[in-house]
């Protein structure tokens, strides 16, 4: 298929644009091809400049698991944008979406709203920092929360596939107040938490780690970190801005009964339109600005075309059966990928939690990023060029996950399946 004109466009973008892109993994410079440029999108397919059609499952990285355009958030997005598209005031739909993500996570008793997943993680832990008088934080090896400079160290995603996991920029004094654990080994946690007692704030992690392919948590590791906060003290931070409403209605934290201080959310609450917001016990949220001392605000937060197409989103999502239909089609996917492979002898790893999923190119299993790193990279890009060649849109990166939509049908699947077969057997 010809991809002139995204290639065109790609190459004007990077006269005004750094790298061409707004956000590097679309970059697509670690598959070593020039990206695609979207003109528009429907159901499950992505359509590029040259008018090519693609079976989407990168669902811009994780909300649409509607599939693309579903009319009712279209038309709340179009109804929300004909009242107005900001007020910088207060609005009915914030309490409404607020109401609906603690009625979903009931420890988040107060939620804040803002932009994008990065300020949602930022701000948790400044108000831990202020909460508990703490400076420290500890994070996981290849969990990425946005990139907060105290974050960008060792972090996931694009950090990881550029191979900068700790960003130029980030000042040494800041990048000193975190603390990495490897993700999965409570062993190394429990030492780094005795050898920092009363210092640590708290802990940030993905219930799944979504940012270095898909990695579920080991049993025990999740109900390990919990107890371990109880006993010093250290605020739970979960980071669902990827799996909130995406591995179940009640995210990670409904899936794996586990309970955050505080919670993380972006991607599906937006239903695709810029939002985060994180919340959690009243107590920790009324340190908060104006009714306590840390401070966190912002423009556009609570958005009123965002908070319509959040709410849009989440009622859809509450349909009897939803959830088990993303499970059946992702696991359909997961038996057809995993037939593909064993019959064309590729060594892979499929890793799966509800509707996102990974493809390693290595035997596995993957339980953290030392384990992510062992994967086949260059494997890894022939077969995603193979795969977008063949009408497939992945995530251009082996330290991604994939994501399933309600949009996807059987004969979706089955061509997708079908062209796995066919790029495996040209590794
Ligand atoms: N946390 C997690 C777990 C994420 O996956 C991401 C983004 N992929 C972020 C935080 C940052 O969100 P955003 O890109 O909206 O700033």
């Amino acid at each position: 298929m010809t991809q002139q004109t995204s290639s065109a466009l790609f190459n004007r973008a990077k006269q005004v644009i750094p790298g061409g892109v707004n956000s590097p993994v679309r970059a697509f410079k670690s598959v070593d091809r020039d990206p695609l440029f979207i003109s528009r999108a429907a159901g499950s397919r992505i359509y590029d400049a040259d008018s090519n059609a693609y079976i989407d499952y990168v669902g811009s990285w994780g909300p649409m698991i509607l599939g693309h355009c579903h009319p009712k958030v279209v038309e709340a997005i179009q109804q929300a944008a004909a009242a107005g598209a900001s007020f910088g005031a207060p609005t009915e739909k914030e309490i409404i979406l607020a109401e609906m993500v603690r009625d979903a996570y009931p420890n988040m008793e107060k939620v804040r709203m803002v932009s994008s997943g990065t300020e949602a993680t930022m701000s948790a832990i400044r108000l831990a920092r202020g909460y508990t008088g703490r400076d420290k934080i500890l994070k996981f090896d290849g969990c990425y929360h946005g990139h907060a400079d105290s974050l960008l160290v060792k972090a996931g995603s694009g950090a990881a596939t550029f191979g900068v996991p700790t960003s130029p920029g980030v000042p040494a004094d800041f990048a000193k107040h975190t603390l990495t654990a490897t993700y999965n080994d409570l062993a190394d946690v429990e030492q780094l938490a005795a050898a920092n007692q009363n210092q640590i704030a708290c802990i940030i992690l993905e219930a799944v780690a979504g940012n270095m392919g898909c990695v579920p948590p080991a049993p025990g590791f999740l109900e390990g970190l919990r107890s371990l906060c109880d006993r010093e003290g250290i605020i739970l931070i979960i980071d669902e801005v990827m799996t909130g409403f995406r591995v179940a209605y009640g995210g990670a934290q409904e899936r794996f009964g586990i309970r955050g201080d505080l919670s993380c959310l972006g991607k599906i609450i937006g239903g695709g339109l810029p939002v985060g917001a994180f919340g959690g016990k009243k107590e920790i949220m009324d340190h908060l600005s104006p009714d306590g001392g840390v401070y966190q605000a912002g423009t556009l937060s609570g958005n009123p075309l965002a908070m319509s197409a959040g709410i849009a989103t989440l009622q859809l999502l509450q349909q009897d059966g939803f959830y088990d239909l993303i499970e059946e089609k992702s696991a359909y996917l997961e038996a057809g990928l995993r037939a593909a492979a064993e019959k064309t002898g590729v060594q892979t790893c499929f890793q799966r939690v509800g509707g996102m999923f990974c493809t390693y190119f290595q035997p596995g299993p993957v339980f953290s990023f030392a384990d992510a790193a062992k994967s086949d990279i260059s494997r890894f890009s022939a077969f995603f060029s193979a795969m977008l060649e063949a009408g497939i849109n992945l995530a251009p990166s082996q330290f991604e996950a994939g994501f399933m939509s309600a949009a996807h049908s059987r004969e979706d699947l089955d061509t997708t399946i079908a062209a796995a077969e066919k790029a495996f057997s040209t590794l």
